[in-house]
């Protein structure tokens, strides 16, 4: 601990609740910084051993890294750490670096930085996509190495040996495929917002983040102790020993709510008077499926697919696919489970999607079901995948950002030629499996009529929706203030596609953020929706408040606010409708 050191407050943007100690561990992706100093003769020597030394320890980060793959996901997704071997053991660079520096004057880390910029150059010239895919490679493998010899440890490198709370200017979800989560005590980052991917990982996770922090690199050194405050936002690095004494009192209280909160778990899901709220969970993959939580919720409301291709860093085969959906099948209990699938692009950017050039507007583009319906070989892979592990269980098919019916008319027909191929072939698969849409796009939400004659269901994914339906980039941290979930026109739209749902038998749920807000969630239910779907670390509060509540009074909630026209005094009105109905049962509210 660093007592002699003042205390520095840091304010970010909390997007994951609770309260975290512990020592900062950086993690840098990019720009590494790298120092140019003159060197002496008589230390030169040394610093081409520095350099030998880089290397090995590189090659050990990168074996390590690949075995930790390998025991996730598999042998061939973690084969791509053999080409990052071949690249840093490339004779090329080596011999080139070390030539270059005997000639000059300066250290090693500078000449090797050179070199490695000339070779990327060199391949963004190649008139090839796979090579040019490479350069992302030759980065990653460069960044690790001088993480190594500037002594940063952690650049990419993410083998965590003790627990620690992450630093960075962001992560990308693949970067959590290489992170031992139960190393993770909270995450803060440069960027990102609410609904940004880093978030949904650290609410899963059940950790604080804080995002938001500008120059975070200059502001939080590496092995830093820190206090983070996921509720308020707050940072204190070398916190004082009042600070900390005041996080243990509410610490203790906060783990006293959860006790009350996961005591409420084995108790139906209903309001007071009477209503039945299925409460489901959001998952990446099955090892998100904890027993204890599926015994007490309704199942899987959205499998986000794309991660395990994202984990993995290749598109899945068939087979591959379908022991991941098995699995979360199998954890379910007999619980349904809602696959969705492939939502690439936007902001999961997958290398393999092979762009020609970076889009102008990601989430405006080749992403979701738009990339699937371009690559039917991936989508029926898919399709027959989920439609063999509904063997096991019974299974769901959600296709995200659905914009029109051309969409869903195609990918419905991409199922049942799924199922057509896989009974020519003689391979059992589920016939009977519901077919949905998400509801996040604004052309979609002003058709569920139509879309109810094409979908056994539909799911509101609030957090496209919003960015969609304010213009709001949903990942752009100069913009976070604007993202207002309670924006009027928000809860308008979503009034409508409950109601548009109910009035056509069309079963609808909430799988966004917004559903394991608490302070929203009464408005869903007052609005009319019966199911919600969200991390698993939340059901336990949602269930508590859900048997607290009555609908009618959801529903007087919901008359009260669609009249107020400023968001602020909207999420005023639910935060009071919160604390009226938990008062006297929770001994901090936050
Ligand atoms: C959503 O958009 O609300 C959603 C659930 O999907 P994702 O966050 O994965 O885009
Ligand atoms: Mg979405």
């Amino acid at each position: 601990m660093a007592e002699e050191k003042p205390e520095v407050v840091l304010s970010g943007l909390g997007v994951s609740g609770g309260v975290a100690r512990g020592v900062a561990l950086p993690i840098y992706h990019s720009d590494v910084e790298v120092p140019a100093y003159e060197v002496p003769p008589e230390k030169r020597d040394d610093e081409v051993k520095r350099f030998e030394a880089a290397l090995v320890q590189t090659r050990h980060d990168i074996q390590l890294i690949k075995k930790e793959l390998e025991d996730k996901v598999g042998e061939i997704e973690a084969s791509i750490f053999d080409a990052h071997m071949l690249l840093l053991e490339d004779v090329a660079i080596i011999q080139e670096t070390i030539s270059q520096f005997r000639a000059g004057t300066y250290n090693i880390d500078y000449y090797y930085m050179k070199v490695v910029e000339k070779f990327i150059a060199a391949f963004g010239q190649i008139d090839d996509p796979f090579m040019r895919e490479r350069i992302s490679d030759i980065k990653d493998v460069s960044h690790r190495v001088l993480g190594n010899l500037l002594g940063k440890g952690q650049t990419r490198s993410l083998n965590i040996a003790e627990p620690a709370i992450l630093v960075s200017e962001d992560f990308s979800p693949s970067d959590f495929a290489l992170i031992a989560k139960d190393k993770i005590l909270g995450i803060i980052t440069e960027r990102g917002s609410k609904t940004s991917h880093t978030a949904i990982i650290a609410r899963s996770l059940g950790v604080p983040c804080i995002v938001g922090i500008s120059s975070v690199a200059e502001r939080i050194a590496n092995g830093d102790y820190l206090l983070i405050d996921g509720y308020n936002g707050k940072i204190a690095v070398n916190p004082s020993a009042e600070s900390i004494r005041h996080y243990e009192e509410v610490e203790n209280l906060l783990r006293e709510n959860r006790r009350i909160f996961v005591s409420s778990l084995p108790f139906p899901s209903e309001t007071t008077d009477g209503v039945r709220i299925r409460l489901s969970v959001n998952i990446n993959s099955a090892a998100d499926i904890s027993e204890d939580i599926m015994k007490y919720s309704d199942g899987v409301g959205l499998f986000r697919t794309e991660n395990l291709f994202l984990d993995s860093g290749t598109f899945l085969e068939e087979e591959q696919q379908f022991e991941a959906y098995k699995l979360a099948v199998q954890k379910s209990l007999g619980k349904p489970v809602v696959i969705r699938t492939l939502d690439l692009g936007g902001d999961k950017n997958f290398q393999l999607m092979k762009m020609d050039h970076p889009e102008e507007n990601p989430f405006m583009g080749y992403r979701a079901i738009r990339f699937c319906l371009d690559h039917e070989d991936v989508f029926i892979k898919q399709l027959r995948a989920i439609l063999r592990a509904g063997v096991y269980g019974p299974v769901k098919i959600m296709f995200p950002m659905i914009s029109s019916l051309r969409e869903i008319e195609r990918a419905r027909l991409l199922v049942d030629t799924a199922k057509e191929q896989l009974a020519r072939e003689g391979i059992a698969h589920a016939d009977k499996v519901p077919v949905g849409a998400m509801i996040e796009v604004p052309s979609a939400a002003m058709i569920i009529d139509m879309l109810a004659d094409y979908c056994d269901f539909v799911s509101i994914g609030t957090n496209d929706l919003i960015q969609y339906m304010i213009a709001v980039d949903r990942v752009n941290d100069k913009i976070a203030s604007l993202y207002e979930p309670m924006h009027p026109a928000v809860l308008r739209i979503l009034d409508k596609i409950v109601s548009d749902a109910r009035k056509f038998n069309l079963p609808v749920s909430v799988c966004g953020e917004m559903a394991s807000d608490p302070v929203y969630a009464p408005l869903l239910i007052g609005m009319g929706v019966t199911e919600l779907s969200m991390s698993s670390g939340s059901v336990g509060e949602i269930k508590f408040l859900v048997r607290k509540i009555s609908r009618s009074s959801a529903e007087e909630l919901k008359r009260e606010v669609l009249k107020i026209r400023r968001s602020r005094e909207i999420v005023g009105a639910l935060r009071a409708y919160y604390y009226r109905n938990m008062k006297g049962y929770l001994n901090i509210t936050q």
